[in-house]
């Protein structure tokens, strides 16, 4: 049974998850469930939202791309 790199916990993969991962030729995760979804959850937590304002009607409204980038941004 693996255990999980970032806490203790060992964990089984079901079955069909290892079915899956065999499939898709993807290496068995190495953190437990737990862990995983909190990793996800963080990797949400630290994109940073911009204020910014539409191109084409100057409405205010939030963004995942700096002020300063070149893309051009409508609401
Ligand atoms: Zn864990
Ligand atoms: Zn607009």
């Amino acid at each position: 049974m693996p255990t999980c790199q970032n806490c203790p916990n060992q964990f089984k993969l079901s079955e069909p998850e290892q079915r899956l991962l065999s499939k898709l030729m993807v290496p068995p995760p190495t953190f437990c469930p737990d862990c995983r979804i909190q990793r996800k959850l963080l990797w949400r937590n630290e994109r940073t939202l911009y204020a910014s304002q539409c191109a084409m009607c100057q409405k205010n409204m939030v963004m995942m791309y700096p002020p300063n980038t070149s893309h051009t941004i409508y609401c």
